[in-house]
């Protein structure tokens, strides 16, 4: 899974900051958008006074709805990036990454520094862009963090058969049976019995006694750990004290007893919880990360912070009751809560679902009706979420030059043999073009700069091929991003209306 790490400065600038944080970032940080700038200009023969002025007037263009933004490309997989919307708003910072996020601490830093530098803000630092404080002090105060072991991992796959979970329940409830005379009551066939036991036995869930039955009576006459120990030369001269046959002359019956293991996991349905953890571990969420709230029921809620984003998900071993979806919909409005999954063991209703979404309009609900394939399915919702994000994320650089700068983004991190199509010349010729960068008149607002310099900013909206290659030699073939391949979809849709 990708991680997505944004961080937010309380702070907006003009655009003379703008472009002074720009300048101080092109130097230490080679951007992409500013660096094809640059190069634009160095190719034209333009002076470096020329230059610093056009780009000042980048900043002052009051039609693209950045103040400032570029894009940064690592040859590790790694996108970075920096924006402040026009309208106001925070200064946002962001890594798109499948590293360690902590591994870019150093480009938060350096970005600090030049921001503190140019807006003179000493007191500036970074926020997170994940749930408020509020929010996570009462998450960690109403919730717990559970580590299972890789035992209870396994068993909970074994636990998620309806059969296996409802055959060690009846065991249960008996505290303890005599499998043969115990199958002969259930419905299922004996042999399914057996091996379920087997499995249970395997994984330590119940264990196995041997019992010696005395055929007259029934009564348990002798119990051992093992069936050898029944046969056992010693135990020739033992007779039943009921009927005086000798022991091999009797029935055995096998003893099942829960351990304290399969208990554990049976109680409160603990093994569900065991589940939901290990499928979220299997799509990249380490236990840890997952607060679980338990006591409301018969839902377990697992909280879950993924790329900044809290997630509720929801979990019954049964059919989820209106009372329930209740507790639900408090939960969703206590946390503001904008993503909830709903895991199920028994199918959701349709009235229930339409409920759901509802009461929480400003929720997005995914519900899964079984435990099947969870992993799967938990991972789709989730790359799903991350489509949506880096959608949001990327949007506005193609307002910050025609030429496509998402596809060149997105080749610079796609798999090799993954065929983008990017003829740049193509694309950007029939593009919708961003009226802002495109508009080549300079309007009476705009400085004496692009005035001075008409040729080169009449032509800049078309940039010549070199341009364009500039652009795609930054591309890394080996690079491995495939989801953000959805995103050249969509980046035309976002672009202005000409
Ligand atoms: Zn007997």
């Amino acid at each position: 899974m990708l991680k997505i790490v944004r961080r937010r400065l309380d702070v907006q600038f003009d655009s003379l900051q703008a472009f002074e944080f720009q300048r101080q970032v092109d130097s230490s940080l080679s951007p992409l958008i500013n660096g094809v700038r640059r190069e634009y200009f160095k190719r034209l023969g333009l002076g470096n006074e020329e230059t610093e002025e056009w780009l000042l007037n980048e900043h002052r263009k009051s039609t693209v709805p950045l103040l400032l933004g570029d894009i940064i490309l690592r040859d590790d997989d790694t996108v970075m990036y920096y924006r402040q919307q026009r309208s106001g708003g925070p200064f946002e910072a962001g890594v798109i990454t499948r590293n360690e996020p902590s591994d870019y601490a150093d480009y938060f830093d350096t970005l600090l520094k030049i921001v503190r530098k140019t807006t003179e803000r000493k007191d500036l630092a970074w926020l997170s862009a994940g749930p408020d404080a509020e929010v996570s002090q009462s998450l960690a105060n109403e919730s717990e963090v559970r580590v299972p072991t890789a035992r209870e991992v396994e068993a909970s796959r074994e636990l998620e058969n309806e059969a296996a979970q409802r055959l060690l329940s009846q065991i249960m409830s008996a505290s303890s049976v005599f499998l043969a005379r115990f199958s002969q009551g259930l419905s299922q066939d004996r042999a399914v019995t057996e091996r379920f036991v087997k499995r249970f036995e395997d994984l330590g869930i119940v264990s196995k006694d041997y019992a010696v039955l005395c055929r007259k009576t029934g009564q348990q006459i002798l119990r051992v750990s093992s069936r050898a120990a029944i046969e056992d030369p010693s135990q020739k001269t033992f007779k039943c004290f009921i009927c005086g046959n000798s022991v091999s002359e009797e029935m055995v019956d096998e003893i099942i007893t829960p351990t304290e293991f399969g208990r554990k996991l049976i109680d409160h349905d603990y093994w569900l919880v065991v589940r939901v953890l290990g499928a979220l571990e299997s799509a990249g969420i380490a236990n840890q990360q997952v607060h679980i709230h338990t006591g409301e029921g018969n839902l377990t809620n697992f909280f879950v912070t993924i790329n900044d984003q809290l997630y509720l998900i929801v979990v019954a071993n049964r059919k989820v009751t209106l009372e329930e979806s209740y507790l639900i919909n408090a939960h969703v409005a206590a946390y503001r809560l904008e993503h909830v999954i709903v895991i199920a063991t028994e199918r959701i209703s349709v009235l229930m679902r339409h409920h759901l979404e509802k009461s929480n309009a400003g929720s997005e609900f995914d519900f899964l009706d079984s435990l099947r394939g969870v992993e799967e399915r938990l991972m789709s919702i989730f790359s799903r979420k991350e489509k949506t994000v880096l959608k949001a994320v990327m949007s506005d650089f193609g307002t910050l030059t025609p030429v496509s700068i998402q596809d060149a983004v997105m080749e610079h991190i796609s798999p090799p043999g993954d065929v983008l199509e990017i003829d740049a010349r193509g694309r950007s010729t029939s593009m919708p073009r961003p009226a802002a960068t495109v508009e080549p008149t300079p309007s009476k607002t705009e400085s004496a700069a692009t005035q001075r310099n008409p040729s080169p900013a009449t032509e800049h909206p078309e940039p010549p091929p070199e341009s364009h290659e500039a652009v795609l030699e930054m591309e890394t073939p080996d690079a491995d991003f495939s989801m953000m391949g959805e995103i050249l979809e969509v980046d035309e849709t976002m672009m202005p209306p000409v």
